[in-house]
């Protein structure tokens, strides 16, 4: 069901909302939680699954500018979407996706924790870095299969009298864009 080579951290999102385990408004609601399960981007209608990744006027505008996925076409979940893509589309296109399913979810999560949010552009713009990103990583990553790195991957102990400090540490520019506004 799931593309093996999508981002894990994306990979998790996207199974989350096809089992119906994020925590969207409608969903805490369910769970006894009095609040306002209307949309915090849109108003119009209420917070679930589906509302937040394909029928919300945010997500629309988003999936229309990347053309990935005809949404003339009437879904009922966000399940019944994700599989229309899986069946219809590319490699590409399928990871494309997952990056706006990611893109949409954190802008979402920026508007009901911090009361900010990006204008469409701007969420246009970091599925597409996200989706580049993504892409050199995974070429990067084939090279240095391919090629005869003889870098240890085994950790070793400080020499003695020495304190080994361990960073592991990524950069990415989607971070820096969905605070920027
Ligand atoms: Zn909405």
């Amino acid at each position: 069901m799931l593309n093996p080579d999508i981002r894990p951290k994306v990979k998790n999102l996207i199974w989350r909302p096809l089992s119906h385990c994020l925590p969207t408004l409608a969903a805490l609601y369910h769970r006894h939680v009095q609040i306002n399960v209307f949309c915090p981007l849109c108003s119009s209608n209420v917070e679930d699954e589906y509302h937040v990744f394909v029928a919300c006027s945010v997500a629309k505008s988003v999936w229309s500018m990347l053309n990935v996925a005809d949404l003339s076409s009437l879904f009922v979940s966000s399940f019944e979407f994700w599989n229309y893509i899986i069946r219809n589309k590319n490699k590409e296109d399928i990871n494309m996706a997952a990056m706006l399913f990611w893109t949409l979810w954190n802008n979402r999560n920026l508007k009901v924790w911090k009361d900010s949010c990006s204008p469409r552009l701007v969420l246009f713009n970091i599925t597409i870095t996200f989706f580049k990103e993504w892409n050199q990583a995974q070429a990067l990553w084939t090279n240095c299969k391919v090629s005869n790195t003889t870098m240890s991957d085994r950790w070793t102990p400080a020499a003695e009298g020495r304190i080994k400090c361990n960073i592991n540490a990524a950069v990415s520019q989607i971070e820096i864009m969905l605070y920027m506004d």
